[in-house]
């Protein structure tokens, strides 16, 4: 059965937050229940494939990735090869190394943003701080948009998006395929311009799907599940990967085939109606105005038993 706003907002009032969320969910939200089909690609996709068993752990794509983006160097290190340690507000690509605890194997991993087809950073943003090109797909930061909530950060399944502590007006901070060093002329993006093996390059989705497909068929039992990381992996991503190692172990998480973002839609919508603070102001004010009458109550009785005024 169909609810009016009218009738959602009556609910809201006698706080009655568990009507709210089935009404909206099933009825007063159809727009988002259409808007949950399959995310394809745009035609133009772009992205990158980096295949982990080519990859000689040089970090020459850390340097250009620096340097094409006007980032300052970041030499802070774990000890070990990390340097940095992790993704952060001047560095947007980074080497890490797996190793097993009796060192008898290792493995590189690269990690960068994966330019997703459904991405839970742009969902989760209220305010459009984050969009993701029609034609190429790839997903940038809008400055002028975001407000600094930090809400992408929380949804990326990767744990991408990095926040600018310092400075009075922050940037969140991720790999943008070097679009700005292409609109500028560039031919390809720093990581993959300079790789001296070519364990990461750079085109349409399409082809570097069709790519690693190849070079799956070509070597059987060579790499991991003989599956592409990215071609369903979280709704799908436009950076694809391929490994000779359990992808969980090289920093590639099981985010199962859906994307993010469907749960984060609702909440999307009643924070951009403001209907949950709305609900949860109501609910508190039935839950305070119950306790204040039964507190009165007992009150009224103690001062019937001892004969001493009540202090309200
Ligand atoms: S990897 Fe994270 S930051 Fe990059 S598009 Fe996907 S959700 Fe957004
Ligand atoms: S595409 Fe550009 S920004 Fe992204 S990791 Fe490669 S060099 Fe860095
Ligand atoms: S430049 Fe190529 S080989 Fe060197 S660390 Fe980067 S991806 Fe690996």
């Amino acid at each position: 059965m169909a609810m009016t706003r009218r009738e959602a907002f009556k609910n809201l009032a006698k706080g009655s937050l568990p009507i709210l969320a089935a009404g909206c969910v099933s009825t007063a939200l159809p727009e988002v229940a259409h808007a949950e089909e399959e995310k394809v690609a745009p035609k133009g996709a772009l992205g990158l494939l980096y295949d982990a068993t080519k990859c000689v752990g040089c970090k020459s794509c850390m340097v250009k990735c620096s340097e094409y983006n006007e980032l300052q160097p970041d030499t802070r290190t774990d000890g070990l090869h990390q340097a940095p340690p992790a993704l952060n507000y001047f560095t947007k690509n980074i080497i890490k190394l797996y190793r097993t605890a009796d060192g008898s194997d290792h493995s590189y991993f690269k990690q960068q943003c994966m330019h997703c087809i459904d991405p839970g950073c742009m969902n989760a943003c209220m305010f459009g701080g984050l969009r993701k090109d029609e034609e190429t797909g790839i997903v940038w930061w809008l400055g002028a948009k975001c407000v600094g909530c930090r809400y992408c950060e929380i949804a990326c399944p990767f744990h991408i998006p990095a926040f600018q502590w310092d400075g009075f007006n922050p940037k969140i901070v991720k790999c943008e395929l070097c679009r700005d060093h292409i609109a500028k002329g560039g031919k390809q993006p720093g990581c993959t311009e300079v790789c001296p093996t070519n364990a990461v390059i750079y085109g349409k989705r399409e082809d570097l799907l069709k790519e690693a497909k190849s070079r799956i068929a070509a070597n059987p039992g060579k790499y991991f599940q003989q599956k592409v990381y990215g071609e369903h992996d979280a709704g799908g991503t436009q950076v694809l990967y391929l490994s000779r190692v359990d992808f969980d172990k090289i920093g590639l998480p099981d985010v199962g085939e859906n994307s993010i973002p469907s749960g984060l839609k609702y909440s999307h919508m009643l924070y951009k109606w403001l209907a949950l603070p709305i609900a949860l102001y109501a609910g508190m004010v039935a839950f305070a105005g119950k306790n204040f009458k039964e507190h009165s109550h007992h009150l009224v009785e103690d001062q019937k038993k001892t004969g001493l005024r009540p202090q309200l």
